[in-house]
């Protein structure tokens, strides 16, 4: 498997994802252009995707669904209560190209079988995935109120978990967002906090995990030193020292993780 995440934060979210001759794109929440262009440093040409699958209707993660899926004539893999709400952003998606799935039940994309599930977060049918591929197992999941012991067993000994890491606190707080953005952010619908996150690897470290990639910062709460700083002392608090732990860039690729 090879991972490759592409654009990831508040103001666009895209990955890229490769097992085989299977490719896959992970929400595509920037311009079709960009995303294309982000393709190209990668040496991936839009035509040869196998489809774009989509977590959830924000327009961070569906801006790029539509213009993609018509130029290019790619399926789009979503559930019904995503397909529904994202339409006013996509506009119609032809119906040879729209595949719908069940929230919590796995299908095959090429050689990737795809888990999508239930994620708790202001969207109409918002979902992460689990991705696996041979031995391989790669969780996804951004756009997260708060963690729920569902979601740990979902991501449960991954190859490698990409996880959101929203904003800081503290930082929110005192930030510029007015009263009720505050409050939406930081309830069981919003964004995991880096605290939070870093809870969650401790518990995902006791099922195998060794690897995370911090994803969805905000750029007005958080910083990537932030995000890396807390997690890291999150995860030294309970004694763990081994967990490998990268910080996704919000404008342009992370990295490419080979698993
Ligand atoms: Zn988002
Ligand atoms: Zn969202």
């Amino acid at each position: 498997m090879r991972f490759i995440p592409l654009f990831s934060g508040s103001s666009g979210n895209s990955s890229y994802l490769e097992s085989g001759d299977t490719r896959l794109l992970i929400d595509a929440g920037m311009t079709g252009k960009a995303i294309v262009e982000a393709l190209s440093k990668i040496a991936v040409s839009p035509e040869r995707l196998s489809g774009i699958l989509v977590t959830h209707d924000h327009v961070d993660h569906t801006r790029g669904v539509g213009i993609l899926s018509r130029k290019y004539n790619l399926p789009v893999y979503t559930n019904a209560g995503t397909l529904r709400a994202m339409t006013p952003i996509t506009r119609e998606l032809s119906y040879a190209n729209t595949r719908l799935f069940q929230t919590d039940e796995d299908f095959y994309v090429g050689s990737i079988n795809v888990l999508p599930f239930k994620t708790p977060h202001d969207a109409a049918e918002s979902v992460g995935f689990v991705f696996t591929s041979g031995e391989k197992k790669l969780t996804y999941m951004t756009d997260i109120g708060c963690m729920r012991e569902s979601m740990l067993s979902c991501a449960a000994g991954s190859s490698l978990v990409f996880i959101e890491a929203n904003h800081d606190v503290e930082m929110l707080k005192r930030g510029p967002y007015p009263y009720p953005l505050k409050q939406r952010i930081l309830s069981e619908k919003g964004h995991l906090s880096n605290e939070n996150c870093g809870r969650a690897l401790v518990k995902l470290y006791e099922t195998g995990v060794r690897f995370a990639v911090l994803a969805h910062l905000s750029r007005e709460n958080n910083t990537e030193y932030e995000a890396y700083s807390t997690v890291s002392r999150v995860l030294e608090e309970a004694n763990i020292g081994d967990m490998r732990i990268v910080v996704a860039k919000r404008d342009g690729i992370t990295g490419i993780f080979e698993l």
